[in-house]
Protein backbone atom coordinates (compact mmCIF):
# COMPACT_ATOMS: atom_id res chain seq x y z
CA UNK A 1 0.00 0.00 0.00
CA UNK A 2 1.54 3.38 -0.65
CA UNK A 3 0.34 6.32 1.78
CA UNK A 4 2.98 8.85 1.97
CA UNK A 5 2.02 11.08 -1.14
CA UNK A 6 -1.72 11.21 0.31
CA UNK A 7 -3.29 14.28 2.24
CA UNK A 8 -3.72 14.32 5.88
CA UNK A 9 -6.32 16.57 7.58
CA UNK A 10 -4.60 16.77 11.05
CA UNK A 11 -7.72 15.79 12.50
CA UNK A 12 -5.04 13.59 15.30
CA UNK A 13 -5.27 14.28 18.99
CA UNK A 14 -1.92 13.59 20.20
CA UNK A 15 -1.40 12.71 23.82
CA UNK A 16 1.33 10.66 23.24
CA UNK A 17 3.93 11.17 26.29
CA UNK A 18 1.25 13.33 28.68
CA UNK A 19 1.69 10.29 31.35
CA UNK A 20 -1.75 9.64 30.45
CA UNK A 21 -3.72 9.40 34.08
CA UNK A 22 -3.20 7.30 37.14
CA UNK A 23 -4.64 3.86 37.38
CA UNK A 24 -3.04 2.87 41.37
CA UNK A 25 -6.21 2.08 43.62
CA UNK A 26 -7.69 -1.13 44.17
CA UNK A 27 -10.66 -2.33 41.68
CA UNK A 28 -10.22 0.04 39.07
CA UNK A 29 -9.15 -2.42 36.72
CA UNK A 30 -12.46 -3.84 36.53
CA UNK A 31 -14.33 -0.59 36.49
CA UNK A 32 -12.03 0.52 33.66
CA UNK A 33 -12.55 -2.68 31.46
CA UNK A 34 -16.31 -2.47 31.93
CA UNK A 35 -16.42 1.02 30.61
CA UNK A 36 -15.64 1.09 26.75
CA UNK A 37 -17.49 -0.77 23.77
CA UNK A 38 -16.50 -1.15 20.56
CA UNK A 39 -13.70 -2.60 20.53
CA UNK A 40 -11.80 -4.38 17.77
CA UNK A 41 -12.06 -7.69 19.61
CA UNK A 42 -13.33 -8.14 22.92
CA UNK A 43 -11.11 -8.27 25.70
CA UNK A 44 -14.19 -8.01 28.15
CA UNK A 45 -16.67 -9.06 25.58
CA UNK A 46 -19.46 -8.56 28.11
CA UNK A 47 -19.40 -4.97 27.65
CA UNK A 48 -19.85 -3.90 24.48
CA UNK A 49 -22.79 -2.31 24.05
CA UNK A 50 -24.55 -1.72 27.66
CA UNK A 51 -21.54 -0.74 29.50
CA UNK A 52 -21.33 2.39 26.98
CA UNK A 53 -24.23 3.54 28.06
CA UNK A 54 -23.75 3.44 31.37
CA UNK A 55 -20.72 4.90 31.53
CA UNK A 56 -20.84 7.72 28.71
CA UNK A 57 -19.95 11.17 29.98
CA UNK A 58 -18.35 10.17 33.07
CA UNK A 59 -14.69 10.49 31.68
CA UNK A 60 -12.79 13.87 32.48
CA UNK A 61 -10.82 14.88 29.79
CA UNK A 62 -7.46 15.13 29.17
CA UNK A 63 -6.02 17.40 26.98
CA UNK A 64 -4.14 16.66 24.17
CA UNK A 65 -2.63 18.39 20.94
CA UNK A 66 -4.86 18.69 18.11
CA UNK A 67 -3.26 18.78 14.89
CA UNK A 68 -0.54 17.43 12.32
CA UNK A 69 1.90 15.01 13.45
CA UNK A 70 5.30 14.57 12.92
CA UNK A 71 6.24 10.96 13.49
CA UNK A 72 5.67 8.56 10.10
CA UNK A 73 2.87 6.15 12.79
CA UNK A 74 0.88 9.35 13.95
CA UNK A 75 0.85 10.26 9.76
CA UNK A 76 -0.11 6.98 8.48
CA UNK A 77 -2.99 7.01 11.14
CA UNK A 78 -3.76 10.48 9.78
CA UNK A 79 -3.69 9.38 6.17
CA UNK A 80 -6.39 6.72 6.62
CA UNK A 81 -8.59 8.91 8.45
CA UNK A 82 -8.12 11.67 6.24
CA UNK A 83 -9.34 9.15 3.43
CA UNK A 84 -12.30 7.64 5.13
CA UNK A 85 -13.61 10.86 5.38
CA UNK A 86 -12.61 11.73 1.78
CA UNK A 87 -14.80 8.37 1.17
CA UNK A 88 -17.61 8.59 2.99
CA UNK A 89 -18.38 12.47 2.52
CA UNK A 90 -20.14 11.72 -1.15
CA UNK A 91 -21.42 8.48 0.68
CA UNK A 92 -23.03 10.43 3.21
CA UNK A 93 -24.19 13.73 0.47
CA UNK A 94 -25.83 10.98 -1.81
CA UNK A 95 -28.51 10.31 0.94
CA UNK A 96 -28.68 13.76 1.82
CA UNK A 97 -26.76 13.81 4.75
CA UNK A 98 -23.57 15.14 5.83
CA UNK A 99 -20.39 13.53 7.26
CA UNK A 100 -18.60 14.69 9.86
CA UNK A 101 -15.56 13.43 10.55
CA UNK A 102 -14.87 11.72 14.20
CA UNK A 103 -13.91 14.96 16.55
CA UNK A 104 -10.51 13.46 16.20
CA UNK A 105 -8.56 9.99 16.59
CA UNK A 106 -6.26 10.05 20.03
CA UNK A 107 -2.81 8.42 19.91
CA UNK A 108 -1.71 7.64 23.67
CA UNK A 109 0.40 5.51 25.95
CA UNK A 110 -0.81 2.93 28.25
CA UNK A 111 -4.20 4.68 29.30
CA UNK A 112 -6.42 8.18 28.82
CA UNK A 113 -9.57 9.50 30.05
CA UNK A 114 -12.30 9.43 27.87
CA UNK A 115 -16.09 9.76 27.34
CA UNK A 116 -16.57 6.02 28.16
CA UNK A 117 -14.37 5.56 31.06
CA UNK A 118 -10.65 5.21 30.98
CA UNK A 119 -9.28 3.86 28.22
CA UNK A 120 -6.61 1.21 28.33
CA UNK A 121 -4.50 -0.01 25.66
CA UNK A 122 -5.02 -3.49 26.65
CA UNK A 123 -8.33 -3.06 25.21
CA UNK A 124 -7.09 -2.61 21.75
CA UNK A 125 -8.55 0.23 19.89
CA UNK A 126 -11.81 1.73 20.33
CA UNK A 127 -14.41 4.58 19.46
CA UNK A 128 -16.59 6.27 22.17
CA UNK A 129 -19.33 7.05 20.84
CA UNK A 130 -20.35 9.46 24.03
CA UNK A 131 -17.37 12.18 22.55
CA UNK A 132 -17.03 10.62 19.15
CA UNK A 133 -13.37 9.74 19.17
CA UNK A 134 -11.42 6.82 18.06
CA UNK A 135 -8.70 5.80 20.70
CA UNK A 136 -5.48 4.08 19.63
CA UNK A 137 -2.19 2.93 21.52
CA UNK A 138 0.49 3.09 18.97
CA UNK A 139 1.92 -0.16 21.03
CA UNK A 140 -1.40 -2.29 19.68
CA UNK A 141 0.43 -2.32 16.22
CA UNK A 142 2.80 -4.70 17.35
CA UNK A 143 0.55 -6.97 19.20
CA UNK A 144 -1.24 -6.94 15.66
CA UNK A 145 2.04 -8.18 13.93
CA UNK A 146 3.08 -10.81 16.75
CA UNK A 147 -0.31 -11.91 18.88
CA UNK A 148 -2.17 -12.00 16.12
CA UNK A 149 0.23 -12.47 13.33
CA UNK A 150 -2.03 -9.77 11.40
CA UNK A 151 1.18 -8.29 9.20
CA UNK A 152 1.05 -5.26 6.66
CA UNK A 153 0.51 -1.51 6.69
CA UNK A 154 -3.51 -2.42 5.30
CA UNK A 155 -3.77 -4.82 8.72
CA UNK A 156 -3.92 -1.31 10.37
CA UNK A 157 -5.86 0.91 8.18
CA UNK A 158 -8.08 -2.10 8.55
CA UNK A 159 -8.32 -1.37 11.74
CA UNK A 160 -8.66 2.47 11.62
CA UNK A 161 -11.19 1.76 8.95
CA UNK A 162 -13.28 -0.89 11.46
CA UNK A 163 -13.66 1.94 14.14
CA UNK A 164 -14.73 4.76 12.23
CA UNK A 165 -17.01 2.49 11.00
CA UNK A 166 -18.21 2.46 14.61
CA UNK A 167 -18.68 6.79 13.96
CA UNK A 168 -20.41 5.97 10.64
CA UNK A 169 -22.97 4.02 12.86
CA UNK A 170 -23.20 6.41 15.54
CA UNK A 171 -24.30 9.11 12.74
CA UNK A 172 -26.37 6.99 11.22
CA UNK A 173 -28.03 5.85 14.91
CA UNK A 174 -27.14 2.59 14.21
CA UNK A 175 -25.28 2.21 17.61
CA UNK A 176 -28.70 2.61 19.08
CA UNK A 177 -30.61 -0.01 17.16
CA UNK A 178 -28.24 -2.34 17.68
CA UNK A 179 -29.07 -1.97 21.97
CA UNK A 180 -32.48 -3.17 21.74
CA UNK A 181 -30.55 -6.84 20.05
CA UNK A 182 -28.24 -7.53 23.06
CA UNK A 183 -24.62 -7.30 24.16
CA UNK A 184 -23.37 -10.73 23.09
CA UNK A 185 -24.35 -14.30 21.28
CA UNK A 186 -23.74 -14.87 17.66
CA UNK A 187 -26.90 -13.20 16.39
CA UNK A 188 -26.07 -10.59 18.72
CA UNK A 189 -26.47 -6.40 17.95
CA UNK A 190 -23.09 -6.19 18.90
CA UNK A 191 -22.11 -9.25 16.30
CA UNK A 192 -23.96 -6.96 13.60
CA UNK A 193 -22.54 -4.01 14.30
CA UNK A 194 -18.98 -5.35 14.54
CA UNK A 195 -19.73 -7.23 11.18
CA UNK A 196 -20.99 -3.73 9.44
CA UNK A 197 -17.77 -1.89 10.94
CA UNK A 198 -16.06 -4.36 8.88
CA UNK A 199 -18.14 -4.37 5.95
CA UNK A 200 -17.51 -0.61 6.48
CA UNK A 201 -13.89 -1.05 6.51
CA UNK A 202 -14.28 -2.33 3.12
CA UNK A 203 -16.17 0.09 1.65
CA UNK A 204 -13.65 2.43 2.84
CA UNK A 205 -10.76 0.00 0.75
CA UNK A 206 -13.02 0.30 -2.07
CA UNK A 207 -12.69 4.01 -3.00
CA UNK A 208 -9.70 5.09 -0.82
CA UNK A 209 -7.77 4.07 -4.16
CA UNK A 210 -9.93 7.00 -6.06
CA UNK A 211 -7.85 9.76 -6.78
CA UNK A 212 -9.97 12.20 -5.69
CA UNK A 213 -9.84 10.70 -2.15
CA UNK A 214 -6.28 11.44 -1.54
CA UNK A 215 -4.03 9.16 -3.61
CA UNK A 216 -3.49 5.71 -1.46
CA UNK A 217 -3.04 3.28 -3.43
CA UNK A 218 -3.88 -0.45 -2.88
CA UNK A 219 -2.70 -3.37 -3.70
CA UNK A 220 -4.39 -7.07 -4.08
CA UNK A 221 -1.62 -7.99 -1.08
CA UNK A 222 -3.45 -5.24 0.70
CA UNK A 223 -6.90 -6.71 0.66
CA UNK A 224 -5.13 -10.50 0.96
CA UNK A 225 -3.93 -8.71 3.94
CA UNK A 226 -6.52 -7.24 5.43
CA UNK A 227 -8.38 -10.32 5.18
CA UNK A 228 -5.64 -11.85 7.33
CA UNK A 229 -6.00 -9.15 9.65
CA UNK A 230 -10.45 -10.17 9.55
CA UNK A 231 -10.07 -13.65 10.15
CA UNK A 232 -6.94 -13.33 13.12
CA UNK A 233 -9.80 -10.94 15.30
CA UNK A 234 -12.72 -13.26 14.59
CA UNK A 235 -14.55 -14.32 17.81
CA UNK A 236 -14.20 -18.27 17.21
CA UNK A 237 -10.26 -17.62 15.96
CA UNK A 238 -9.47 -15.80 19.45
CA UNK A 239 -11.29 -18.35 21.73
CA UNK A 240 -9.95 -21.33 20.85
CA UNK A 241 -6.28 -19.72 21.13
CA UNK A 242 -7.03 -18.19 24.54
CA UNK A 243 -9.79 -21.12 26.12
CA UNK A 244 -9.38 -24.23 23.81
CA UNK A 245 -13.03 -24.06 23.24
CA UNK A 246 -15.33 -22.21 21.25
CA UNK A 247 -18.81 -20.57 22.83
CA UNK A 248 -21.11 -18.75 20.05
CA UNK A 249 -22.97 -17.63 23.24
CA UNK A 250 -20.56 -14.85 24.10
CA UNK A 251 -19.75 -14.21 20.70
CA UNK A 252 -19.49 -10.38 20.43
CA UNK A 253 -17.85 -9.51 16.58
CA UNK A 254 -18.35 -12.41 14.87
CA UNK A 255 -16.25 -15.52 13.56
CA UNK A 256 -13.36 -15.44 11.39
CA UNK A 257 -15.06 -16.86 8.78
CA UNK A 258 -18.17 -13.73 9.21
CA UNK A 259 -15.59 -11.06 9.52
CA UNK A 260 -13.59 -11.89 6.68
CA UNK A 261 -16.99 -12.47 4.54
CA UNK A 262 -18.43 -8.72 5.48
CA UNK A 263 -15.27 -6.96 5.06
CA UNK A 264 -15.22 -8.50 1.20
CA UNK A 265 -18.76 -7.77 0.67
CA UNK A 266 -18.25 -3.89 1.49
CA UNK A 267 -14.80 -3.93 -0.77
CA UNK A 268 -16.55 -5.83 -3.91
CA UNK A 269 -19.44 -3.72 -3.87
CA UNK A 270 -18.23 -0.59 -2.57
CA UNK A 271 -21.91 1.21 -1.49
CA UNK A 272 -22.85 1.00 2.44
CA UNK A 273 -26.20 -0.36 1.67
CA UNK A 274 -24.37 -4.22 1.44
CA UNK A 275 -23.84 -3.79 4.49
CA UNK A 276 -27.19 -4.22 6.01
CA UNK A 277 -25.75 -6.70 8.54
CA UNK A 278 -28.99 -6.04 10.59
CA UNK A 279 -31.37 -7.45 7.62
CA UNK A 280 -29.45 -9.95 6.49
CA UNK A 281 -30.86 -13.48 6.76
CA UNK A 282 -27.60 -14.99 7.33
CA UNK A 283 -24.66 -13.37 8.81
ZN1 LIG B 1 -15.53 -2.80 16.53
Amino acid sequence: MEWKGARREGNIEDRRGLGGVGLAGGGIGALVLAAVGYFVFGIDPQTTLQATQQIQGQGQQEAGVHGAVKDENGQFVDAIETSNTAVWGPIFAKQGARYTPPEAVVLYDNATPTGCGTGQSAMGPFYCPADRKVYLDLTFWNELDTKFGAKGEFARAYVISHEIGHHVQTLLGTSEQARRLGARGAQSGSVRLELQADCYAGVWASHAGETSNGQIVINPADIEDGLGAASAVGDDTIQSKAQGQVVPDSFTHGTSAQRMRWFSRGFEQGDPAACDTFGASRL
